[in-house]
């Protein structure tokens, strides 16, 4: 019996509710809880079995523990926003429950996310022989797993990666983010970062980008961004010299978010407005589509994946491990786009190896301290297909 606690009833929890009920054997017993029960009600209603379903404000940490209580699962699965992931982490340990999440925590008032906050809890996740998995959704997750597997069977020694993530789809709409707009936005309007030869470069928001030639999508222009998965990395793949993050914007993308940001509307800083304070980038989440409700008419591609450079056998080796996503195929088997969907299955995924002992361990673990080949077996088995080619050039 493997009863599991979803919480987060947006685009990604819609995926891995759905992902999880394809697995019962695994996932006999599943709650989906959230801030506003009504979208956790109208999720099970989709659904092929039935799912208890309950309201939670994971910024309180009583309620939590109060729900986890009553439910008593042996594992919960944070894809509500980076900001619950420290309350979440605490009740888990108060009620001996195993955590998984697909983002680092980030403070409200600070658009700074890192993995310090949560790496803090090793000791007290370890004393307790409990599990905490960070970063289980595509990036970072499986570009993590691609990085572990590209160290574990392809490689002596990687110098660099280039992770690459593109979105080639079009959802019919002149701005709209893909995943929450607020943390969206937040990652992408900060500085940009990169680490090389042991050191943190940084460079101003979308400053540096290059044409990349990706699979099924053709060249993009893509910027470097900082990203999370980073931080990890170069702790834990040996001998790195350098590894940068790449993601495609449209001109169309770039031109409005250059207004918003010029007037305000991305500032994290509350403002006066008629007698009461408010965000002005809360304001903006509320006024541009829900990342879900674009799922409908999605149409084209995603092509997420890893480019390495380094050694085998005393030779120069090239190698790019990738995924494309096609959003109208996402949307035809769970009703989500590609977004969603590439983040909602790893994280079933994740969930799924825990629960079957295949990934086991007491700590905090990121994704690639794990064996990567049954996390990769999986993915080709529901629903993220991944190619690996040799690749010649620079970047
Ligand atoms: P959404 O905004 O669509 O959904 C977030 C959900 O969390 C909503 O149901 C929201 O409730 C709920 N929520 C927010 N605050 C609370 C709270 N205090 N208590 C309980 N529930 C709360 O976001 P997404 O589904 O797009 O993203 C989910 C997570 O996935 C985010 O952390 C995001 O960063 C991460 N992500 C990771 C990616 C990866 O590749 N690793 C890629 C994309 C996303 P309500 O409906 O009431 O607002």
């Amino acid at each position: 019996m493997s009863k599991v606690l979803i919480i987060g009833a947006g685009g990604v929890g819609s995926v891995v509710i759905h992902k999880c009920c394809q697995v019962p054997e695994v996932f006999s017993e599943i709650m989906l809880a959230s801030r506003t029960k009504s979208k956790c009600d109208a999720i099970a209603a989709q659904l092929p079995r039935s799912i208890k379903t309950a309201q939670v404000d994971a910024d309180n940490v009583e309620e939590l523990v109060a729900l986890m209580k009553k439910f008593k699962p042996v594992l919960c699965i944070n894809v509500a926003l980076p900001y619950q992931d420290l309350t979440i982490m605490e009740a888990c340990l108060q009620c001996g429950v195993n955590y998984l999440d697909t983002a680092n925590y980030e403070p409200p008032d600070e658009a700074k996310f890192e993995y310090k906050w949560q790496w803090a809890y090793q000791e007290r996740f370890k004393e307790a022989g409990l599990m905490a998995l960070l970063g289980s959704g595509f990036d970072p997750g499986v570009t993590n797993v691609f990085c572990a597997y590209a160290q574990k069977h392809l490689f002596d020694t990687i110098r660099t990666v280039d992770i690459l993530d593109c979105n080639a789809g079009d959802h019919g709409h002149p701005f709209a983010t893909n995943f929450n707009p607020e943390i969206n936005i937040r990652e992408i309007t900060q500085n940009g970062k990169y680490w090389e030869k042991g050191q943190w470069i940084e460079t101003g928001p979308l400053e540096k980008s290059i044409d990349f030639d990706y699979p099924a999508a053709g060249v993009k222009k893509s910027f470097l961004l900082y990203h999370e998965e980073m931080e990890s990395l170069v702790k834990n793949i040996k001998g790195l010299e350098r590894i940068r993050f790449w993601m495609t914007f449209s001109d169309n993308y770039i031109k409005h978010l250059d207004v918003l940001e010029n007037i305000g509307l991305t500032s994290i800083e509350p403002i006066d407005f008629e007698g009461r304070q408010i965000v002005p980038l809360q304001f903006l989440k509320a006024l541009l589509p829900d990342p879900a409700s674009l799922a409908a008419n999605y149409t084209g591609k995603t092509a997420i994946g890893c480019v390495f450079d380094g050694e085998k056998d005393g030779k120069r080796q090239q190698v790019y491990i990738y995924n494309i996503s096609d959003h109208a195929e996402c949307y035809k088997e769970v009703g989500s786009q590609a977004i969603s969907y590439t983040t909602g299955v790893p994280a079933m995924i994740g969930a799924m190896l825990m629960l079957q002992g295949k990934w086991q361990g007491a700590g905090v673990f990121n994704m690639e301290e794990l064996d990567p080949d049954p996390f990769m077996d999986a993915l080709n088995i529901h629903g993220l297909p991944w190619t690996i080619t040799d690749f010649h050039g620079s970047i």
